[in-house]
């Protein structure tokens, strides 16, 4: 693995998450990996504690509240171990901004912290919806799922637009729970569109995507994207490619990451990019 690298992990900081971060440390030395980030998430319409937004017996996701606080925990402890661990492991600071648009000033101040090497943007949730996650889609006809994707593809645009971050993470996210869970297939040939203008954007930004290896463990069986729209990607000019688990545990840390990189190749990626103080470093896949 002295090659690869896992840029997208979760540690007990994350509300979803567990463990601290020196057991992740541990676990990533222990695979030998070229660089690891961990990436707890800070998702800016939870920034502040669910009181703040209403009565918390009647909101979903009650405990990813509070990310002003345990996101700058996180930032905080990586900080230290960075420090601690530096001769030992090539840790990048990161974080995974969850939804900036949907409180800017906030996503503003965590983009400018200058103890972050690496920031995943991602969106998990369109704007006054449930994160993907929550949608009953058997609930849902096959035009008010379009809405939703279109929605969702209209909202990672814009986000990429304001481009204060590195990679966009997981471009496929709502297939995760719409294919994978719910076994309802999806033509995303429809969105090629908007996705090819994502990928401009990020692109002309300087920024790139991540090939986010969670699909392999989980009921959807692919990577975040697939390997069509990472050859897409390629084919449009894209250079910075990052690999991450989304692990929300020491255990899955790495897990996928050499099909990812496979597959990096398979697209005809010779490099595999990863984060210090925000730079992109290249890195040969073996
Ligand atoms: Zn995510
Ligand atoms: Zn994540």
């Amino acid at each position: 693995m002295k090659t690869l690298i896992d840029l997208h992990t979760h540690t007990g900081f994350s509300p979803d998450g567990k463990g601290a971060v020196e057991e992740s440390l541990k676990k990533a030395e222990t695979l030998g990996l070229a660089a690891f980030a961990v990436t707890d998430h800070c998702d800016c319409n939870f920034w502040h504690k669910a009181e703040h937004y209403g009565n918390p017996s009647e909101m979903k996701d009650v405990d990813m509240y509070g990310a002003g606080e345990y996101a700058l925990k996180s930032i905080d402890a990586q900080t230290a171990a960075k420090e601690k661990f530096s001769d030992r492991i090539n840790l990048l600071c990161g974080i995974e901004l969850g939804q900036p648009l949907q409180y800017l000033p906030k996503a503003e101040l965590i983009a400018a912290d200058k103890r972050l090497d690496f920031i995943i943007g991602s969106h998990h949730q369109n704007k006054g919806r449930d994160d993907f996650y929550w949608i009953e889609y058997d609930k849902l006809d096959t035009c008010e799922i379009h809405a939703l994707l279109n929605e969702y593809f209209t909202q990672v645009l814009e986000m990429c637009k304001w481009g204060k971050f590195d990679v966009l993470g997981h471009l496929t996210y709502p297939l995760r729970y719409i294919e994978g869970d719910c076994k309802i297939p999806i033509d995303l040939s429809r969105y090629e569109d908007i996705i090819r203008e994502i990928f401009c954007t990020l692109i002309s930004n300087g920024k790139g995507i991540e090939i986010n290896t969670s699909g392999y463990r989980q009921k959807y069986g692919k990577p975040l994207p697939d390997l069509e729209y990472v050859k897409l990607y390629r084919s449009l000019g894209g250079k910075i490619l990052t690999l991450g688990s989304d692990a929300h545990c020491a255990e899955d840390i790495g897990k996928g990451i050499a099909e990812g990189a496979e597959l990096a190749k398979a697209a005809g990626f010779e490099y595999l990019t990863y984060f210090k103080e925000r730079k992109p470093v290249f890195l040969k896949i073996e």
